[in-house]
């Protein structure tokens, strides 16, 4: 089976190989029908199409993206670690991973990725997880919690808190130590690396360009990334 073969069908319960993983998009920038950066530590929230394809550049490296999908349709159906994890035995995202929702349905597939692997368990930082981690004065920094908050606020999706669930942590490294520890690392992710995905459904894609400063996941220097989109 070729690599490319794995990423574009992958099935439930199938087990991603992560020594093969690094697959190169075909697609050209100049035929994007989007393109914009994140400026360093802001959100992003924009609707992507079933068929539509998204690219995340990490411009500069080792940068966090903080990523949550839902259902354009209906928002109740967003995406699920728990689930996706599961059906594909393996604790990383990359090229073939699935992404689930919380009924089950696929919301996305990665069908490219030059970084090689993604967080899916570290959460996203919070002014509340900034004090219990840090220290108690980090709590007005500014941090992802807020960020999506702020853009669901100026959207008009009606949505809050309560929608906020387990996240992506694009380009992020937290290995699990054999002892079954989850650890915030230096980041594997190099300047001009990216992930790609095609929407499976209509979707709201949420995202917090992670400002945190407090541990390494950005190298303590948040950095702006570049996000394209391709019908
Ligand atoms: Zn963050």
């Amino acid at each position: 089976m070729t690599t490319q073969t794995r990423a574009a069908a992958p099935t439930a319960g199938s087990t991603i190989d992560f020594t093969t993983n690094l697959v190169e998009s075909t697609l050209d920038p100049s035929d994007a029908v989007y393109d914009q950066e994140i400026p360093a530590g802001e959100p992003w929230l924009h609707e992507l199409r079933q068929g539509q394809r998204l690219r995340i550049l990490d411009l500069m490296g080792n940068q966090a993206v903080d990523t949550l999908f839902y259902n354009a349709l209906d928002p109740a159906e967003r995406y699920s670690a728990v689930d996706t994890v599961r059906a594909q035995g393996s604790l990383y995202l990359t090229t073939g991973s699935r992404l689930l929702s919380n009924d089950g349905n696929p919301m996305a597939t990665i069908v490219a990725d030059t970084c090689g692997r993604h967080d899916t368990l570290g959460g996203a930082c919070a002014a509340e997880s900034n004090q219990v981690r840090y220290a108690l004065e980090k709590r007005p920094m500014h941090n992802c919690r807020d960020n999506y908050l702020i853009a669901l606020a100026e959207s008009s999706y009606h949505m809050g808190k309560r929608d906020l669930t387990s996240n992506i942590n694009f380009f992020m490294n937290v290995p699990v130590t054999p002892e079954g520890r989850l650890t915030f690392e230096d980041g594997i992710s190099d300047a001009g690396k990216y992930v790609e995905l095609r929407a499976e459904m209509d979707l709201i894609v949420l995202v917090s360009n992670c400002p945190q400063l407090n541990n390494p996941c950005n190298a303590y220097n948040p950095t702006p990334v570049r996000m394209l989109i391709w019908d």
